[in-house]
């Protein structure tokens, strides 16, 4: 399989993953004729579209595919079912063609159907687990992203977090505020800021990097509550996450 990064919008990427036929997924089209180029050029074969949730900058594109290629199956969530969408995918189902085959892990939070396309090490989250951070609380509540992304986080650390964005370095900005003692984090600012400077992409990331500078993974962590002024233990994980994910919100 071979994993390809399409940056579209303005901080936006779009995924492609091929197999050795040339067939390929495309995952959260913001656009679509940056897609076709690079299916031109590399002579990839689309053989369906993946949307993890409805927002236009995970939709956009798929109306112009669909012109192109009028007979892809484009698989995503019940919101998506009017932005093009022709097969709803719910929690626990396996969704297989060509050599992929893809688990559904529904995610509410950033929107309340969103969903992830797991084929391992490869997970598709959209707009749920950032590289250094999350998404918005748009439609769901603290306590349903902060058990989806416990669900994140029991996945192998090997896997391959391909998320939707760009915004790596706003994350570790926020994450060197609420641990500036960590070296671990400090490194990692560091690191993507240097990638950034030479405008080289932060992900994918894998899971096992993030359980060590992403925050949001991190609410049981004593110092991060202290830093956050709550007393260490005395509320809920997912009141923690609460606290923090309104905190990077204004920050
Ligand atoms: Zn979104």
């Amino acid at each position: 399989m071979e994993l390809i990064r399409i940056p579209a919008l303005s901080d936006n990427y779009i995924w492609l993953l091929c197999d050795e036929d040339k067939h390929c997924v495309i995952v959260d089209p913001s656009e679509s004729q940056p897609v076709m180029d690079i299916l031109a050029v590399n002579q990839f074969i689309p053989v369906a579209i993946l949307v993890t949730h409805h927002h236009y900058d995970h939709v956009g594109g798929i109306a112009g595919l669909l012109k192109q290629y009028p007979e892809l199956p484009v698989y995503g969530p019940e919101e998506t079912k009017n932005k093009g969408t022709t097969h709803i995918v719910h929690e626990h189902d396996l969704i297989t063609f060509n050599n992929f085959s893809f688990q559904i892990i529904e995610l509410p939070g950033h929107t309340l159907g969103h969903i992830a396309f797991y084929q391992a090490p490869y997970l598709f989250c959209g707009d749920t687990l950032f590289s250094g951070g999350c998404g918005r609380l748009f439609e769901g509540t603290a306590e349903q992203m902060f058990s989806s992304l416990e669900k994140i986080a029991s996945l192998p650390n090997d896997t391959l977090i391909c998320c939707a964005h760009e915004y790596t370095a706003a994350n570790m900005a926020f994450a060197k505020a609420v641990l500036p003692n960590n070296q671990t984090i400090q490194d990692y600012y560091q690191k993507i800021i240097n990638l950034r400077e030479k405008d080289q992409a932060t992900v994918p990331t894998t899971l096992q990097i993030e359980k060590k500078i992403n925050v949001f993974l991190n609410c049981h962590d004593i110092d991060l509550q202290k830093n956050i002024g709550i007393k260490p233990n005395s509320i809920p994980l997912s009141s923690i996450f609460q606290h923090l994910r309104s905190y990077k919100d204004q920050f």
